[in-house]
């Protein structure tokens, strides 16, 4: 069965509707791209199925459990502990090293400092970053930083790693690269990836697309 499904999900702004009636399932391990031009809901629609915005109507379903029903609480807690993120850009800690930066979402989930920390580095050399453990975000090149952050959300093991635009900040050969080892590592890991994107070459990594036209979704058929 999927991991995660939605069914119906409506989303307005004021006057201006995201979503309108939304379909989404991913099953444990996959990669799916959410495709579609630009304001059509595709990221609307990732901040929903990470409970980071309640829709106005529909059903999100994780594991088994219903997202919409759960409290803030549980679903911060939910997302800590399952899922991981990686934005398009400023989603690392300035004050902070790459490798603490790796290693504070392992601390958050109550790892001591030198586990976390080990963890992390480990990590770090998967991503093919570890030379740059002891800098600071502003002192990287950007593909080093994304690939940072993609350490950073597969550090705690998460069943699902949601990514919005993960290479839109970077030039075409630096995002294939993130690309590739996040796929990698997220499928040595058994990670789903949900990735938000309006790049075809992007998309090429995902096993299965989604396109969102209009606050609407559909599965697609890859043509191969
Ligand atoms: P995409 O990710 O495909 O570019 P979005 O989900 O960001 O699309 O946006 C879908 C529509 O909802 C757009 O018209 C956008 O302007 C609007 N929208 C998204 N987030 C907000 C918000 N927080 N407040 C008001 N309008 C929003
Ligand atoms: P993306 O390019 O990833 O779709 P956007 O630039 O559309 O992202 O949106 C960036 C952030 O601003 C998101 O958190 C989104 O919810 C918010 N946002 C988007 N459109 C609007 C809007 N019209 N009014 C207020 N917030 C918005």
């Amino acid at each position: 069965g999927s991991l995660l499904s939605a069914h119906g999900l409506r989303k307005a702004y004021g006057p201006t509707t995201a979503l309108d009636g939304a379909e989404f399932s991913i099953h444990p391990g996959e990669v799916v791209a959410v495709m579609g031009p630009s304001g059509s809901g595709k990221s609307t629609l990732l901040h929903c199925l990470a409970g980071i915005v309640r829709p106005d109507a529909g059903e999100i379903s994780y594991n088994g459990q219903e997202l919409t029903g759960m409290t803030d609480t549980a679903l911060s807690a939910l997302r800590r502990s399952e899922f991981g993120f990686v934005f398009q850009f400023g989603q690392l800690v300035p004050e902070l090293t790459c490798v603490e930066n790796v290693a504070l979402p392992l601390r958050l989930n109550g790892a001591r400092r030198k586990d976390a920390e080990r963890t992390a580095l480990t990590w770090l050399e998967r991503l093919e970053v570890d030379d740059v453990r002891g800098k600071r975000p502003g002192e990287v090149s950007g593909g080093q930083g994304q690939r940072v952050a993609v350490a950073r959300a597969l550090a705690t093991s998460p069943r699902v790693v949601f990514a919005d635009e993960p290479t839109g900040a970077l030039d075409s050969l630096n995002g294939e690269r993130v690309m590739e080892l996040l796929t990698d590592a997220a499928r040595s890991a058994n990670a789903a990836v949900v990735l938000v994107t309006h790049e075809t070459r992007v998309a090429a990594y995902s096993d299965r697309e989604i396109v969102v036209r209009d606050g609407r979704s559909r599965d697609m058929e890859r043509a191969v």
